[in-house]
């Protein structure tokens, strides 16, 4: 259908992600320092997200778009609050169970997390939580046996953090899981890697 939507130029935007806070929908993500309408049919063309762009990059535009889906949007705002709450407590919880060397109740807990999150979008949990399953995996394989099937597992899931970072412009926590994967073990993370990702 043709109908009333926002446009943002990636030109003028430097960023800052107030449209994404202010779109009460969730339609806006910041991806690579850009922000981008990633879900056109959650954008129901009243705009919040205009006023407070500092660059002007915001503009209305008619053109052929999915319709707006209320339904999805409520369904996303109810994961979204779930995940507000519990996420942050899983991680701690994580950081605990390690802390006490329950890596198997970490894993569980890891995996609890990221199944929460893969129907919702919290970006910076997910790269934790890889990076956070590396290190238990670590833990847990290096005290079992001393093959290398458990170092493959670790560098997937430290990469996964690593592409997630990438992906949100996270310079420290990519530098943090580089040096990681270098000390312990002595893989080397490199940008080709991403590309043929
Ligand atoms: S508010 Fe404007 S400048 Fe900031 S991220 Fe959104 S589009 Fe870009």
């Amino acid at each position: 259908m043709i109908r009333k939507i926002i446009h943002i130029d990636e030109e003028k935007c430097n960023g800052c992600g107030i449209c994404a806070t202010a779109c009460h929908e969730g339609a806006i993500d910041i991806i690579d320092g850009k922000a981008k309408l990633v879900r056109e049919h959650f954008c129901d063309g009243f705009g919040d997200c205009l006023p407070g762009c500092p660059t002007g990059a915001i503009t209305f535009e008619e053109r052929e778009a999915p319709a707006y889906d209320e339904a999805a949007v409520k369904q996303a705002q109810q994961l979204k609050q779930q995940e507000k709450i519990e996420i942050p407590l899983l991680v701690d919880c994580v950081k605990y169970e390690i802390a006490l060397e329950k890596y198997n109740r970490a894993l569980a807990s890891i995996e609890r997390a990221l199944d929460i999150i893969s129907v919702g979008r919290s970006m910076q949990y997910v790269g934790e939580l890889h990076f956070l399953k590396a290190q238990v995996l670590s833990c847990v394989q290096n005290s079992i046996d001393k093959n290398r099937e458990w170092q493959d597992e670790c560098k997937r899931e430290c990469f996964m953090a690593y592409v997630v970072f990438g992906v949100m412009g996270k310079k420290e926590e990519k530098e943090e899981i580089y040096k990681y994967c270098l000390e312990k073990l002595n893989w080397q993370i490199t940008e080709q890697m991403m590309l043929s990702d």
